[in-house]
């Protein structure tokens, strides 16, 4: 493919920007949070406060010595960005890092696509990256992985020094990369449902609630084999399910020893994060995305991480994805809800008049739409929503849909509030927490609905 073919790096400065300042514990406090909760998924178990070996030395070959100095978790992009088919214009570049973050000397590590347009195809990123303080680069040590088109094996590749883009989606730990106090965790044999990651990012979450806290680092897994994934080239047809992505992931079972390189974030204060990502690399020729252990009795993992003390969101897309890995149920809820109350406004005039007419018009419109996604926009005029709705959520959103309206008639409740509630909310194209949680405290005090449990929907 010629180079003028090919997408130009998007301005970084030109796309939405947010900062937010995150909560920022002692690390004692951390280890309090971790310890009790760790130890209910790993046999052995030990969080301490130490100084952060040098970084640069095997087993780790990283960029910079260690993870101090205006540390910083950024979430760029979004899976809907490759999901239902890739947006090839995202395209970015980690030397525009110090302009969004306004740290010079900037060490990036983390997870993410790869630069499909060096690679020829799509590809799994370990950014590992020392800029100097004027966006030079001191030192590349980013890695990619990618499937062979022909016999489906890993494909490792070294990026050059001079490229530093990458694509879509992704997350970095940003610091200076300075020698400082960090957490060292090791965990043992684990006997616990949880993978390593996750089990210390609900930790956090239960213990610090809604006030988030961001880890980064490196993490190294010495035994077992790990459940990795390997992105295929883009799909060429849309993957509308989490089916269709399993399908179209290629996963392997990876040969330790294992560096992975990441962040977590405990609580999203609403801008569609990315909860947790690490991606591992090696020097065998294995890595990618990690996903969990696969020989938890011989298990080992270090990390060590430091904390985030600030967020940076870039280019938060308008509607968040259908479906996400981490957080599927969630996602899937909020999005039917969302359509739910859009037809029941659309419908409201029928609900004052006669109710059964009401019941009859909001079934009836959403099942002609579910075989008929071309009328998507007749139908829900204020957003596209529907673009990529499946089968299956379509039959959610008419069984929810039975429901609200029988709770209506049974508390005989006009649609007065939810009515000046849309009429208040002037871009309902987001489906977020904060939307869902709306919804539902409207339908809980005006319906008197106490609980509804959706996941059962
Ligand atoms: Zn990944």
């Amino acid at each position: 493919m010629a180079d003028s073919c090919l997408p130009a790096s998007l301005d970084m400065n030109s796309l939405p920007i947010v900062r937010i300042d995150l909560n920022v514990p002692p690390l004692d406090q951390i280890i309090e949070a971790l310890l009790p909760e760790l130890s209910k998924n790993f046999k052995t178990v030990s969080v301490d406060v130490v100084q952060c070996p040098n970084l640069t030395c095997p087993p780790f070959n990283l960029a910079a010595e260690g993870l101090n100095g205006d540390e910083t978790v950024i979430d760029i992009g979004s899976p809907s960005f490759l999901l239902p088919l890739v947006n090839l214009s995202k395209v970015y570049d980690i030397r525009d890092f110090t302009k969004v973050t306004g740290t010079d000397s900037l060490f990036v590590i983390g997870a993410g696509a790869g630069p499909w347009p060096h690679a020829g195809v799509n590809c799994e990123f370990i950014g590992n990256v020392q800029l100097t303080s004027n966006d030079s680069i001191k030192n590349n040590s980013s890695h990619i992985y990618k499937v062979d088109l022909q016999t489906e094996s890993q494909v490792h590749n070294h990026l050059p020094q001079d490229e530093t883009r990458f694509a879509l989606l992704a997350n970095f730990f940003t610091s200076r990369g300075l020698k400082g106090q960090v957490l060292k965790i090791v965990c043992e044999t684990r006997n616990g449902p949880l993978d390593f990651v996750t089990s210390i990012r609900q930790a956090l979450a239960k213990y610090f609630g809604n006030k988030p806290v961001g880890l980064g680092g490196v993490i190294l897994i010495e035994t077992s084999k790990v459940k990795v994934h390997v992105m295929r080239d883009f799909s060429k047809t849309p993957l509308h399910s989490e089916t269709d992505l399993n399908n179209w992931l290629k996963f392997y079972e990876a040969d330790t020893p294992l560096v992975g390189l990441g962040y977590l974030v405990s609580h999203d204060p609403d801008l569609d994060l990315r909860p947790q990502h690490f991606h591992l690399f090696s020097n065998h020729g294995v890595g990618g995305h990690y996903h969990y252990d696969t020989e938890p009795t011989t298990v080992k993992y270090t990390a060590y991480l430091n904390v985030a003390k600030k967020l940076i969101r870039v280019d938060q897309p308008e509607i968040a994805p259908l479906f996400d890995q981490n957080n599927n149920n969630h996602i899937m809820n909020s999005q039917f809800l969302f359509i739910t109350f859009c037809s029941l406004s659309l419908n409201n005039h029928y609900y004052n008049q006669n109710c059964l007419l009401s019941r009859s018009y909001s079934v009836i419109s959403i099942a002609t739409v579910a075989p008929s996604l071309q009328q998507r926009n007749d139908f829900c005029p204020r957003t596209n929503l529907l673009n990529n709705c499946t089968q299956q959520l379509l039959l959610k959103i008419v069984f929810l849909h039975i429901k609200i309206i029988e709770i209506i008639d049974d508390n005989n409740c006009s649609m007065n509030t939810l009515n000046t509630w849309y009429a208040n909310c002037q871009t309902p194209s987001r489906l977020d927490r904060q939307f869902t949680d709306d919804l539902l405290s409207i339908l809980s005090n005006t319906l008197t609905v106490r609980t509804m449990n959706f996941t059962q929907v």
